[in-house]
């Protein structure tokens, strides 16, 4: 999520920040690497002279994560967000000129996977989604991959609030349809797939990750393309430097999108904590599905998402009533919100710039879905008080 993030001492940047202060629970509440508790490390930073492009700190987390949370399998490059990260990957996928073509993708997904497609000069054709996983619905898909045929450029699904996608179907998707594949896998740093790999391991396409400061493996801001394809991620290396070549000529489409040296230090502390920090996340959410027993909640395809808040839908009367609802558990100091409401089709300059295939499901999930708080610094009992007060209001509304 692009969300204000702001602290009482600093505010960082310009966006209104959602968490408002008065809250009590607050539905996010980022909690990167403390660099204050990081001092040695900054100072090594400051005498190795290295402060970028691809620097030792750099290189040490990158080798870290395919080791540690990979166990062995694949190749990744750090990117300075995981927006620039679709950009590269999405460009370096289809190609130098394939304006005017289609990247298929979800309506029910972030902002960035859309505009990561406009910049690269191609039109997002957004599917549906599936009712249960609210991932990319398989046969929304194949009907729009059979009606505009060579017209689509890509194929861009969202691993919907870290839900474990298919990456085996999608491979095979791409290689029956010809048509490339890139994985906004945004929310997916902590996720596990069914059979305990971390989501993605040994994807032959790119998956984009984020480390943004409101994922679940939060730094400042941060991303990651990970795929099992060591010339594509040396490829999409030298595009995140100017397309430049070890001679310092371009050779390729290029941007500045390098992490620093200080981040990638954030990245390589949050690596040595995300394992718990993403089980304990998950834990919570499980909590709210047991104590608010008549919502629906998301069916996991995988063992564990790595979540950024607890998403569930409204019954269906009650959707109108979701800003009234919000609005009660503000006032009783508890933050909530409704991602990804409205959905992109719906954005003003996505209904001039894009596509739609029929969004029957995405339109009925998103009218109802109410996102919850969760952080790593969320108590069980917190969650108690917020599934109460919830029971309560929506009982009332
Ligand atoms: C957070 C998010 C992004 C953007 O990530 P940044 O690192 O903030 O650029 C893209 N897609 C989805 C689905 C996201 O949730």
């Amino acid at each position: 999520m692009q969300i204000g993030v702001s602290t009482a001492q600093s505010p960082l940047v310009s966006e209104p920040p959602l968490v408002s202060p008065a809250l009590r629970i607050p539905l996010l509440a980022p909690s990167p690497p403390r660099l204050s508790a990081l001092g040695g490390a900054l100072e090594e930073i400051e005498h190795s002279g290295h402060f970028s492009n691809f620097g030792p700190v750099n290189t040490r987390f990158e080798a870290e994560i395919i080791t540690k949370m990979f166990r062995g399998t694949g190749s990744c490059v750090t990117v300075a967000n995981a927006t620039l990260g679709l950009m590269l990957a999405v460009k370096q996928a289809t190609g130098w000129r394939p304006h005017g073509k289609y990247a298929l993708m979800p309506s029910f997904t972030f902002t960035a996977t859309a505009q990561a497609a406009l910049w690269c000069g191609l039109t997002p054709l957004f599917c549906d989604i599936d009712r249960d996983t609210w991932l990319p619905d398989a046969a929304s898909e194949e009907a729009l991959l059979r009606q505009y045929g060579d017209d689509i450029a890509v194929i861009m699904p969202n691993a919907t609030y870290g839900n474990c996608l298919d990456v085996d179907r999608y491979d095979r998707l791409s290689r029956d349809t010809g048509v490339p594949l890139v994985i906004d896998a945004a929310a997916g740093l902590g996720s596990v797939q069914m059979n305990g790999d971390a989501f993605g391991r040994g994807s032959t396409a790119p998956m984009v990750f984020s480390m943004h400061a409101t994922k679940c493996f939060a730094t400042g801001e941060g991303g990651l393309i990970y795929c099992n394809d060591p010339a594509r991620i040396a490829a999409l290396r030298r595009m995140a430097g100017f397309g430049l070549d070890t001679a310092r000529v371009t050779v390729m489409p290029g941007i500045n999108a390098k992490l620093s040296e200080v981040s990638a230090l954030q990245a390589l502390e949050k690596l040595r904590e995300i394992g718990p920090i993403a089980k304990r996340r998950f834990a919570l959410q499980r909590l709210y599905a047991r104590l608010l027993p008549g919502f629906t909640f998301q069916s996991m395809t995988g063992r564990q998402s790595g979540l950024q808040f607890a998403s569930l839908l409204l019954p269906s009367h009650l959707a109108p009533q979701r800003a009234n609802i919000l609005d009660a558990l503000a006032r009783l100091g508890i933050g909530g919100g409704h991602y990804f409401s409205p959905h992109l089709a719906e954005h003003p300059f996505f209904r001039e710039t894009c596509i739609s295939g029929r969004l029957e499901v995405t339109q009925e999930v998103s009218e109802r879905m109410v996102s919850l708080p969760l952080s790593d610094s969320l108590t069980e009992s917190q969650v108690r008080q917020i599934c109460a007060s919830f029971i309560r209001i929506c009982r009332d509304a």
